[in-house]
């Protein structure tokens, strides 16, 4: 690839980005949810202590996140299970000793508790039967902004114009479909 077209991707996948940023960054309910639960999803350690991190998009890092994140792990596809075109993932820990660098915070705690799902070519969000935090506001739907749910779909639709991310929710997607971890799912023109 010429320097030019490296030099326009780089512009294009970090306005891609930007965009996804904004456009999730409405909150789940009216106030802080975080108040009906101690912060359970920004945790720092689970019940037996062990360190909680998050894992970033495939070039969440490179195009948004490097000049933020100071504590992180790299996983490589030689020590875990990983998608077969994806060579690593960068694990991160929140990066303010104090707490959420709230405008900085990355693409999984933005769209929590919904994940991108594709099936049969059609792109829907979904909330898992199996998830680590256990969100106290999955019962609570109905309270759910509208604004928060339009934007978290939005904000996928316009990541996925990057290939490598298109193809990370594909392969999630089918192990998901597999395993049958679906507990509610989200169609925006249903
Ligand atoms: S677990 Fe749910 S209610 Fe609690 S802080 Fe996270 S998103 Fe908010
Ligand atoms: S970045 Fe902020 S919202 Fe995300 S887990 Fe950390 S403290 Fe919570």
């Amino acid at each position: 690839m010429s320097d030019k077209n490296n030099k326009l991707m780089r512009t294009d996948y970090q306005a891609i980005f930007k965009e996804a940023y904004h456009l999730m960054d409405e909150a789940i309910i009216a106030g802080n949810c975080g108040e009906c639960c101690g912060y359970h999803c920004c945790r720092r350690n689970d019940a037996d202590g062990k360190r909680l991190g998050m894992y970033l998009l495939p070039l969440e890092y490179e195009y948004m996140q490097s000049e933020v994140v100071a504590d992180y792990e790299l996983h490589s596809h030689l020590q875990y299970d990983m998608p077969p075109k994806i060579k690593k993932y960068y694990y991160i820990y929140c990066h303010l000793a104090e707490g959420c660098l709230r405008d900085h915070r990355p693409i999984q705690c933005r769209t929590y508790p919904f994940e991108p799902h594709i099936e049969n070519g059609e792109f829907s969000i979904v909330i898992e039967k199996e998830q680590i935090h256990g969100c106290v506001l999955i019962e609570r739907m109905p309270e759910w902004r509208q604004a928060f749910i339009d934007g978290v779909y939005n904000g996928w639709l316009e990541l996925m114009k990057i290939p490598v991310i298109k193809y990370n929710i594909e392969y999630f997607s089918k192990e998901r479909i597999a395993t049958n971890n679906i507990m509610k799912q989200y169609f925006k023109w249903r």
